[in-house]
């Protein structure tokens, strides 16, 4: 509880300057929050402990993808400037064995975020969508970008009815649709309708991942999901090389082999390579094919069983690893 200051008439004048002191203070927090510098990435007070690096020491003015350590599954946060302000997106939240929803809920707060404007989940697998439900609770979602799927299990439910009860807007995204989020332009590569009826099982589940392709001034970025070969032939066969070419690509399916045909590889043509998957992972991944055609085609890769939580920066014509 906070407690009452006595003022005597010896301290009148302290009070006066402590007035003139507040009253400035109070000037700075209604500028900060006219200009947006109070809200999400740069609220006043906020001491990011980020052992990478924090989104304020990298600068607003960069494009930052933040490729979180989660072990064996995916998690992404983009932070995108947007004016004088930023926009965030989620790719995936995903958990796995000794890896916890509040690693990835933990990793954002600490970067002073408290807004998520839009949360893709690429497909409804646990890897994927693990902490969906504490980031809906622990951060404002305004936009949940999720597959049109027919697909039903306790969790999947129970974050499409978190969706609903937070109100967050909900995008079934379509092949060629694009959306712009702060100043830079998400396009939708998959999935393809023709995916339903052409593959089964998990398979099915796994190719029917969002893939996305994000566009950042000169920059570009693709994500995947768990994508297996089918979809990229179906993206191969829709857009032009020019489309489809980007700086860095997420890989498939953590490296597997169902995913990443060298055709594919090729057109995306990346000049870095992410790849989320844990230590010793009982999948094998990445498997042997798939570092081998990387090896041919020769990009920098990042792995996190290697390297941990990696962030790559872009300032709209270069992109590069961040590191303190
Ligand atoms: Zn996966």
């Amino acid at each position: 509880m906070a407690r009452k200051k006595k003022y005597g008439r010896r301290n009148a004048q302290k009070k006066s300057l402590s007035f003139v002191i507040y009253i400035i203070i109070a000037l700075l927090l209604a500028a900060g929050s006219y200009f947006g510098l109070t809200e999400g990435l740069f609220d006043i007070g906020t001491q990011p402990k980020n052992e990478v690096g924090t989104v304020t020491e990298i600068g607003a003015d960069n494009f930052q993808l933040h490729m979180i350590d989660v072990g064996q599954g995916d998690a992404y946060l983009l932070c995108i400037p947007d004016g004088t302000s930023v926009k965030t997106m989620i790719i995936d939240a995903g958990t796995s064995k000794g890896h916890k929803a509040s690693i990835i809920t933990d990793y954002i707060s600490s970067l002073g975020i408290k807004t998520i404007d839009y949360m893709l989940l690429t497909h409804p697998h646990s890897d994927h969508i693990g902490a969906a439900t504490s980031v809906l609770a622990k951060f404002d979602v305004k936009n949940a970008i999720i597959p049109d799927c027919n697909y039903t299990s306790s969790a999947w439910t129970k974050i499409l009815e978190k969706i609903d009860e937070e109100n967050s807007n909900v995008i079934f995204p379509e092949v060629g649709q694009k959306i712009k989020v702060g100043d830079a332009t998400v396009l939708f590569l998959a999935p393809s309708e023709k995916l339903l009826n052409t593959t089964s099982g998990s398979d099915y589940i796994n190719n029917y991942s969002i893939v996305c392709k994000v566009t950042y001034g000169e920059n570009s970025f693709m994500f995947t999901g768990d994508a297996c070969t089918q979809s990229e032939a179906e993206i191969l066969a829709t857009f032009s090389q020019n489309e489809l070419k980007c700086d860095v690509l997420k890989l498939g399916h953590h490296g597997s082999s169902t995913s990443s045909s060298e055709e594919f590889l090729r057109a995306v043509d990346p000049d870095i390579v992410l790849i989320s998957l844990a230590k010793d992972n009982s999948y094998g991944h990445p498997h042997k094919e798939t570092v081998e055609k990387l090896n041919k085609l020769g990009p920098t890769v990042y792995r996190t069983d290697e390297e941990g939580t990696v962030i790559i920066v872009s300032d709209g014509s270069k992109v590069s690893r961040y590191s303190k």
